[in-house]
């Protein structure tokens, strides 16, 4: 996700790192402190000793694969059968997925995230019920709390691959967000229940993060029959199959769509589509009358980040990508295949193209190599904010300086923001995770070279593609790549594998 007022946010950062800067050079105020010390807040992760926790990142090893991970259900694969009634806002359908349990043991329950039921829905208006669960043909005990939907009562045998099939209805609230109706639009990006993972952790039912993404999910298949009245232009994550099938008002498409970690669609009945193409890419960009002053931009960034991206880190794994227009409060928002861009009538066309850009780099980071996004946010906006200024151009404006409070980590989970939220977290979470992670990755680059960067991130899409990384990980691949003890670089950078361990 790309922040409308992240530019503004960053720029009030950068004026008030001026005015510490003068603090700082003047001989009364040599250690600017926060107001309350952070280790005297309760629950507060706060290094009593940085030396030992300078010791926990992983010197280079030239055995170490870090792939052993426990990790699962893999392998889901989605069929979906549901409509869309544009009067009443309202999502029904049934959903099957089977998976395979990788996991080593017998499970006894499951967990599915089901975003559209956070609370920041419910109270404008939406929100999912559950009608039924079926395990394997069997009616399964349930119970839904805000997001997590917890399936008991289980037997699934390791090596099993069971089928789960959920029926229930999501009503859309009138929301300018990236899931919501506004006006004509309808954003449907993290609508229906999706399989949670299983980790170290245990199973992962984070809360819902509206400033950002708690998002984790693991690489699957998906088969959606999707129904809706016949005026609509629908895009989706996939591809289509086949033709539509008109039947007096409505219409039915079959989307499919492979090793996609999600399914997000966006309606709007005045909708143009503009196409282009990159390599064996195809681009389509969606937008209204008075969003067309934008298709360009959008067309134009679509397909120069693609193929630089492409080049510069791995290639593009799918058939098609969608760049959908709609109004949000936020720049803009990524799913697999698919990209939202929130415009409103004032955006200037760098201000689209490098918004556009940062969400096809999430296709990299987040679709391609996938992260938990609430534990480890960085991973995936440090790194498309980074792509994005690599595509504008703009790699030395990568300058945000880290915030003054120790506590706040690149490598932070998003829990560290919003326990302070009402003293800065949010600024803080913004600074250092779009701010000063991008600028991490770029003093990276130039520590490296831009031949061994490039290399080392080729290195890295290989051996996660489609896959979960961590910080651990990245470090190891840089250094295994480089040859590099990088130790003292990510330190520096307060990058620290211990964050999530
Ligand atoms: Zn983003």
């Amino acid at each position: 996700m790309k922040k409308r007022r992240l530019l503004s946010v960053l720029t009030t950062i950068v004026s008030l790192l001026a005015l510490t800067v003068t603090w700082t050079l003047s001989p009364a105020v040599t250690h600017a402190q926060p107001a309350t010390d952070p280790a005297d807040i309760p629950g507060v992760y706060h290094p009593a000793n940085p030396h030992l926790y300078k010791e926990e990142i992983p010197r280079v090893k030239s055995s170490a694969h870090g792939d052993d991970r426990l990790l699962g259900p893999t392998r889901p694969h989605y069929r979906m059968n549901v409509s869309y009634d544009t009067n009443r806002h309202v999502i029904t359908g049934t959903m099957n997925v089977t998976f395979a349990n990788n996991l080593g043991f017998t499970l006894h329950d499951l967990y599915f995230n089901v975003w559209a039921n956070a609370r920041d829905f419910t109270e404008a208006g939406g929100g999912t019920q559950i009608q039924s669960v079926k395990v394997n043909g069997k009616p399964a005990v349930f119970s839904l709390n805000e997001t997590a939907l917890h399936i008991t009562g289980l037997n699934l045998p390791s090596n099993s691959r069971p089928e789960v099939q959920i029926t229930f209805t999501v009503k859309v609230p009138n929301l300018q967000d990236r899931f919501g109706w506004y006006g004509t639009t309808v954003s449907l990006g993290n609508w229906f229940p999706i399989l949670a993972v299983y980790d170290e952790e245990g199973w992962n039912t984070d809360p819902y993060f509206p400033y950002g993404e708690s998002f984790y999910s693991l690489t699957g298949n998906f088969d959606v029959l999707f129904t809706t009245d016949r005026s609509q232009v629908v895009a989706a994550t996939g591809t289509q199959v086949g033709k539509t099938i008109f039947h007096k008002d409505s219409a039915t498409y079959h989307f499919r769509a492979q090793n996609v970690r999600d399914f997000a669609m966006e309606l709007d009945p005045n909708y143009h589509v503009r196409q282009t193409s990159v390599g064996n890419v195809k681009i389509n960009v969606y937008y209204t009358d008075r969003q067309a002053k934008y298709a360009d931009a959008m067309l134009e960034a679509g397909r120069g980040s693609i193929a630089l991206f492409s080049e510069k880190f791995g290639k593009y794994p799918w058939p098609e990508l969608d760049i959908v227009s709609m109004e949000g409060w936020f720049g803009g928002m990524e799913y697999p295949q698919l990209i939202m861009i929130s415009l409103t009538d004032n955006r200037t066309q760098e201000w689209v193209k490098s918004v556009t850009a940062h969400e096809i780099g999430h296709q990299w980071f987040y679709g391609i190599i996938g992260n938990n996004e609430y534990d480890e946010p960085w991973l995936d906006e440090s790194f498309a904010t980074f792509a994005a200024a690599l595509y504008m151009n703009d790699l030395d404006e990568l300058t945000t300086e880290p915030t003054k409070e120790e506590y706040y980590h690149v490598s932070s989970p998003v829990s560290t923001f919003t326990q302070h939220a009402d003293a800065g977290g949010i600024e803080a979470y913004y600074q250092m995770i779009y701010g000063y992670g991008s600028r991490t990755l770029n003093e990276l680059r130039m520590e490296l070279g831009d031949d061994t960067f490039y290399r080392a991130m080729h290195a890295w899409f290989r051996a996660k593609k489609f896959g979960v990384a961590t910080t651990r990980d990245f470090i190891r691949i840089m250094q295994q790549t480089s040859g590099r003890d990088l130790h003292d670089f990510f330190v520096s950078h307060r990058v620290y594998v211990n964050d999530q361990e």
